[in-house]
């Protein structure tokens, strides 16, 4: 996946502005962020979309949401609110196809989502 930007900043070929890692997930904060905070939380291993999980994800899938739990109370955006997010696909939005975490807080966030 050398084309992948994601695999390329969990190889360190690209750069990010890291705030944890262990054996399977990276989170970095977002270059673009569309909120105060804006962390996003990624898996090492190379998954296209959400459409491509298997079974065996499972607790990969679940690790990340309490990455992003545990970067949530770092934050300090737990008890004000957020919300955590996957795009999947050109009407979700996703621009990445590698699968990440969304994590957004520090302001009110509207929904329903644009
Ligand atoms: P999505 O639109 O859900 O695929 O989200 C992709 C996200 O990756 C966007 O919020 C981008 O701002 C973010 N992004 C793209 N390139 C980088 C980068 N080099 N470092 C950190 N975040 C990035
Ligand atoms: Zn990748």
């Amino acid at each position: 996946m050398d084309e992948c930007l994601f695999c390329n900043i969990v190889n360190k070929n690209i750069p990010c502005d890291k705030l944890i890692e262990n054996d399977s997930i990276i989170a970095f904060r977002d270059i673009n962020p569309q909120a105060p905070i804006h962390i996003l939380i990624i898996p090492k291993k190379h998954i296209s979309t959400i459409n491509d999980l298997k079974h065996d994800d499972s607790i990969l899938i679940g690790e990340m949401f309490l990455i992003a739990k545990e970067l949530a109370q770092v934050e300090n955006i737990n008890n004000s609110g957020f919300r955590m997010v996957f795009n999947c696909n050109e009407d979700g939005g996703q621009t990445v196809f590698h699968i990440h975490l969304h994590l957004l807080g520090g302001r009110k966030l509207s929904w329903p989502p644009g």
